[in-house]
């Protein structure tokens, strides 16, 4: 069976949920037994996100092969439980890139360089090469942006020469579009739907399928009129509603029939899907017996998109432990040793999240501080385990001036310091130590227990390191150190013994929880959590009986 593949467009307005549409059916695909991937093509001009604030962007996911890439790849890779690398995210940047370079060594002959063909055929070997590898069943391509934007035409160009080239039969286009309510009216309207679908045909795309989102079911009479005016047939016109939870979605899109869609018209073969272990998971996902509190201490805490991967690391945690995890965002910059104690009173649980710069740190090392003295379960990830190991050593080493050379370069203590081949990098982009090492985890510690392994791989995204000339001092004052770099020798995660659950981790765990294989450590975090709420709870009981005491 050659390569299938699913083009999916975006119109009307952004924040559709495509990435999410995507990830559903793919999801839906890989049950079937299918080998499936999913492309993001971005029309920015960023080589790739790694340099871009996560106010604009979000989180930047990193996959295994040290690729930044757009958050979305987290999401088809906590859906279909694949690996995904620096192929899945192609940008405008990156072509450009490729391309001029490429002028540069002569290799278009001194022919004039141009948009069509140079900039649509380098798109179209970009989507071409996952599906060439001969891995993949079904290449599923998001396409960025919405219809209709400058800076989506060559995308779609290239998508109508891809269609043309590798036969109609071999690809698909699926446009997600919105079907508005207007309360006013009373009524759905598929006017902004009509309107997306004739600029695409004006492009030379005619989609095959139709997702509409839409909060009120779309009844007959709206699904035929959308059918007759797009110009597709009214089973593929599919209802999209809002969902209890995004891992609803696949379930969703198969009662609404787009696998079965999908499958017909690329004539897939395909086994009876196996959704068990899924739809167990969403029914733990909405049905969970309690919840916890948990703070997220960061400087970006307003845009939630910038831990996304953390945030759904809790999700699949709290299924496995039967609750769900309320996050608490905390912002970083409000946090200080007097005040620690009242913000985070409602929380069982303390995560310090990863970031760059300076800003917030006074913030993070007070929440370090309080949730290692009371005893409060704590989760330091990358800068987090950064500003535990600063903590640690100027509050129980008594170096007060240690620091990260990050934050001041003259400090006495360079407890964290910049890794040596760091040191000479103007570049800013793609430079850091990214992509997938080993950790080694110690015998004996939480870490281990939790990973139930010795050997473990996770995913890195940082220039800074504990310094390995001072850290003895650590050591010395009782900080395990219970994960360690092989091959360089480098401290991966720390611990603080008689400590409930204090554990800090140099990489970012949270970019290799999935669905089916949620992270070890986040599970064991929330376990530890759940039960400090018990604890919590208790000590109030009795904290108000004895009150009660007191008065009579
Ligand atoms: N700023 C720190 C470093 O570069 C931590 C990075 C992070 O949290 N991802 O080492």
């Amino acid at each position: 069976m050659s390569t299938k593949y699913i083009f999916v467009t975006g119109g009307v307005t952004s924040s559709l949920g495509k990435g999410i549409i995507c990830a559903s059916l793919g999801r839906l695909l890989v049950a079937q037994g299918l080998r499936v991937t999913i492309q993001k093509l971005d029309p920015y001009i960023n080589v790739d996100p790694g340099t871009m604030n996560p106010y604009e962007h979000g989180e930047v996911y990193v996959t295994d092969d040290g690729a930044e890439t757009d958050l979305d790849l987290g999401h088809y890779e906590r859906f279909l439980d694949i690996t995904t690398s620096q192929e899945n995210n192609v940008t405008t940047g990156r072509i450009y890139y490729d391309v001029i370079t490429k002028e540069r060594q002569g290799a278009y002959l001194g022919k004039t360089v141009q948009v069509i063909p140079h900039i649509t055929d380098e798109i179209q070997s970009h989507v071409l090469k996952l599906g060439q590898s001969g891995d993949y069943d079904v290449v599923l391509v998001e396409i960025g942006g919405t219809v209709g934007d400058i800076e989506s035409l060559p995308y779609i160009e290239a998508v109508r020469q891809l269609r043309y080239n590798v036969g109609r039969a071999n690809t698909l286009n699926i446009h997600l579009t919105l079907v508005p309510y207007l309360a006013a009216a009373g009524e759905l309207k598929t006017k902004p739907t009509q309107h997306s679908v004739k600029t695409l045909s004006e492009s030379g795309l005619q989609p095959d399928i139709l997702v509409c989102r839409t909060e009120h079911h779309l009844d007959e009479t709206i699904r035929r009129k959308v059918a007759q005016f797009c110009n597709v047939d009214l089973e593929d016109v599919i209802e999209s509603r809002d969902a209890r939870s995004i891992y609803e979605v696949p379930m969703l899109m198969q009662e609404e029939g787009l696998d079965q869609r999908v499958i017909e018209k690329l004539k897939l073969k395909t086994k009876e899907p196996n959704l068990d272990n899924w739809i167990g998971f969403v029914e733990a996902v909405c049905n969970p017996s309690g919840e916890i509190n948990i703070a997220l201490v960061g400087k970006y805490v307003e845009h939630h998109d910038s831990y996304k991967s953390i945030t759904e690391a809790f999700i699949h945690a709290g299924a496995v432990n039967d609750c769900k995890v309320n996050i608490n965002w905390v912002q970083s910059d409000h946090l200080t040793d007097e005040n620690v104690a009242e913000e985070l009173k409602d929380v069982s649980g303390v995560l310090v999240a990863p970031g760059f710069g300076g800003r917030g740190i006074s913030g993070k090392l007070a929440a370090v501080k309080y949730a290692r003295e009371s005893k409060i379960p704590f989760f330091g990830i990358c800068l987090g385990m950064q500003c535990a190991v600063i903590e640690y050593a100027r509050n129980v080493c008594g170096w007060e001036d240690s620091n990260s050379t990050e934050f001041d370069e003259n400090t006495e203590y360079p407890i964290i310091d910049i890794m040596h081949d760091q040191k000479n990098i103007e570049n800013m982009g793609g430079t850091m130590r990214l992509g997938k090492y080993k950790c080694k985890v110690v015998e004996g510690t939480k870490a281990r227990k939790a990973y139930g392994a010795e050997l473990v791989d996770e995913r890195h995204r940082h220039r800074y390191e504990v310094n390995n000339n001072l850290r003895y001092k650590l050591t010395e004052n009782g900080m395990v150190l219970s994960g360690m770099n092989p091959e360089r020798d480098l401290v991966e995660i720390v611990e603080v013994e008689d400590h409930p659950w204090f554990v800090g981790v140099q990489f970012h765990p949270e970019l290799r929880s999935t669905v089916n294989n949620p992270q070890p450590l986040f599970v064991d975090f929330v376990k530890a959590s759940l039960k400090h709420a018990k604890l919590q709870k208790k000590y109030t009981k009795l904290k108000k009986d004895n009150a009660v005491a007191g008065q009579s």
